[in-house]
């Protein structure tokens, strides 16, 4: 096991969604709040990879500690994969979730391609150069209507059609097996089984 592992981002759910499901890989999960007054890091990447990256390198030198950093959205084949990285901020200043769902339906209006994936990269960095990148999928369709009052973000219009269900209807704990993240989080375990380099640093 790795002793211990700074996690980039100061939210909460994250940081337990996280800890479940890196339980038995790092001894220790130390989140931002934990670290005093961490430098504010500007996505301005162009993809997630970018975003994870700059995070994880950025809080692996300001902690002199291993640490994981995730970038994550929605992309959405008949936008050229918009949202992207500007999900979170699509539909401009003061965007919401709402007025950003409202922008995906406006711009997909009625194209019958509806295929839309969430995309998860996670960047693990050591502060002496060493680093991991994995990326995890949920693949889905876009409705043309919001359902459902869980989850976040897309959820309400992004629909599993092998779950009959929008990722606002899943139970939470379903959710959390099937998601981007989840599926993230899973190959950067097999990644480090396999690896195992950045456990010698770090036994
Ligand atoms: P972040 O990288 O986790 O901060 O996510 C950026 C944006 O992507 C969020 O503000 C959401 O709009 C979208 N997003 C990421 N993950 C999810 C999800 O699980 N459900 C719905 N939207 C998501």
């Amino acid at each position: 096991m790795i002793k211990e592992v700074v996690l980039a981002t100061g939210n909460k759910g994250k940081v337990k969604e996280f800890s479940n499901l890196l339980e038995g890989v790092f001894g220790e999960i130390i989140s931002l709040s934990d670290l005093g007054s961490p430098p504010e890091v500007i996505e301005d990447g162009l993809t997630f990879r970018d975003n994870a990256l700059k995070k994880a390198r950025e809080i692996a030198q300001y902690s002199g500690k291993l640490t994981l950093a995730d970038d994550s959205g929605l992309e959405v084949d008949a936008l050229n994969g918009q949202p992207g990285v500007y999900s979170a901020r699509y539909s401009g200043e003061g965007a919401t979730d709402k007025t950003n769902i409202d922008k995906v339906l406006a711009k997909l209006g009625n194209n019958p391609n509806r295929k839309a994936r969430f995309v998860c990269v996670l960047a693990l960095v050591d502060p002496n150069g060493e680093e991991l990148v994995v990326e995890g999928f949920c693949e889905g369709v876009i409705l043309s209507k919001p359902r459902g009052e869980g989850g976040f973000g897309y959820d309400p219009v992004f629909y599993l059609p092998d779950k009959r269900k929008t990722m606002a209807e899943l139970e939470p704990e379903l959710k959390n097996t099937i998601s981007h993240r989840a599926n993230a989080l899973k190959k950067l375990k097999t990644e480090l089984e396999r690896k195992g380099s950045f456990k010698k640093s770090y036994n």
